[in-house]
């Protein structure tokens, strides 16, 4: 007998357990008869002889074990054990139980290994079944968390939906609101659209002295030259520098007077030296007003331009109740832009008044005419460090240029009477 030809072991762990458990039969009861028990003892070793032949050795071995033990043990006792009549069954069963015993050893023995390999077998299973069980449980909860997740994805995604539907709502409210009181809101980042550009009066010829009828009546015809149409350097205007614009107060200038100052500078124009003056003017409602350009006593070269005698442009200030409001310069041969010497000089009036303004007039140059100021931040704080004489570079500072054209200009052509007033030949 081989362990391959028997049946999966399914009763019990071990054969002490299968005989405790399973092999044990009750004393006899002499009201029945011995043929009963004769005929039960033939019923036990039938089926332990079937179950072997079918491979069950558990309950062959059971049905073995009860049919010796009610034959050799049990019927012995009953009256008729001993009757004749009753030998002929008893040897045969006897003879069964002999070949029966003789085989025992050699199936518990099969057995026995049999429980061994069942025991270690049911040990891994339970041990595939754990890490079954394992896998499931983490799967489980996998699936568990990925439910969660996703529940909580769509709750924040109805939560985020309820957040825009809101917001467009609330859009769609303040639009409806900004609709109906459209008259009373003024857009801060309106612009108006600028004023058609007429062209300017051609300023004197250079080569000529004599005054242009054009300069020396009052019937010239009214011009505008907005003061940023007309000098546009590349880069020279950022976001950085124009910060402080809208705190600045504006400067009303009107073009005429520096028609005026052109006709008085031609002389030193012609000769190709510059001349400058102090632009001069009054406060009103927050708006300064260039009223006056006093045309001290000066020294000029080409490229350069000193006062001298400065008490005198401020004798005629106090006088006349005005204040200095920037400067005006010539450039006879160069371009419109200002010098290292030019940002140095407006530094100091820029110092006085952060809405001081320098006017450089170029007229070989296109474009002819700028209005200036030093950036802030960086322009006036880097030339107010800058120890340095003469010309020599000042670079933009992290990007910024030192100085740009202004915004806060206004310049008109005829609008008011202003007046230049020339110093230069005062005793
Ligand atoms: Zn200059
Ligand atoms: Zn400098």
């Amino acid at each position: 007998m081989t362990l391959v030809n028997i049946k999966p072991l399914y009763i019990s762990s071990s054969v002490q357990e299968l005989v405790e458990k399973h092999c044990s039969i009750g004393d006899i009861d002499k009201h029945y008869s011995l043929f009963n028990y004769l005929s039960t003892s033939n019923n036990l070793y039938k089926q332990a002889a079937q179950y072997k032949s079918e491979g069950d050795l558990e309950k062959s071995y059971i049905y073995s074990i009860r049919f010796c033990s009610l034959l050799l043990e049990k019927l012995p006792k009953h009256p008729e054990y001993t009757k004749d009549v009753n030998k002929k069954s008893i040897n045969d069963l006897k003879s069964k139980a002999n070949q029966i015993l003789s085989e025992l050893e050699s199936v518990k023995s099969v057995l026995d290994k049999g429980y061994i390999l069942k025991v270690k077998e049911e040990e891994r299973q339970k041990e595939l079944e754990r890490i079954k069980q394992e896998k499931i449980r983490k799967i489980e909860e996998e699936n568990k968390r990925k439910l969660e997740e996703e529940k909580k994805r769509k709750e924040e995604e109805q939560r985020l939906r309820e957040i825009e539907d809101e917001l467009n709502q609330s859009i769609k409210i303040d639009a409806e609101k900004k609709k109906k009181n459209k008259d009373f809101i003024i857009d801060p980042s309106f612009v108006p659209p600028p004023e058609k550009e007429k062209p300017q009066p051609k300023l004197p010829p250079i080569s000529l002295v004599e005054i242009p009828q054009d300069f020396a009546t009052p019937a010239t015809p009214a011009t505008s030259t907005p003061a940023n149409n007309i000098v546009k350097k590349p880069n020279i205007d950022s976001d950085e520098a124009s910060k402080k614009y809208s705190k600045l107060r504006t400067i009303n200038v009107d073009f005429k007077m520096f028609e005026d100052f052109m006709r008085l500078s031609e002389n030193n124009t012609s000769r190709k030296i510059e001349t400058c003056g102090i632009l001069s003017g009054t406060l009103s409602n927050d708006v300064f007003t260039i009223t006056t350009i006093i045309i001290p006593k000066q020294e000029g070269t080409t490229d350069t331009c000193n006062t001298i005698e400065e008490h005198e442009i401020f004798e005629y200030q106090l006088e006349h109740d005005l204040l200095t409001l920037g400067w005006v310069h010539t450039h006879p041969t160069q371009e419109c832009f200002l010098s290292a010497v030019d940002l140095h000089t407006h530094c100091s009036y820029q110092y006085l008044l952060q809405e001081a303004i320098a006017v450089v007039i170029a007229p070989r140059s296109n474009p002819n005419f700028g209005i200036f100021r030093l950036t802030d931040p960086p322009g006036l704080e880097t030339i107010q460090k800058c120890k340095l004489k003469s010309f020599h570079p000042h670079p933009p500072v992290n990007g910024v240029p030192v100085y740009t054209s202004c915004n806060h200009v206004k310049v008109s052509s005829g609008k008011f009477n202003g007046k230049v007033i020339d110093l230069r030949n005062k005793k």
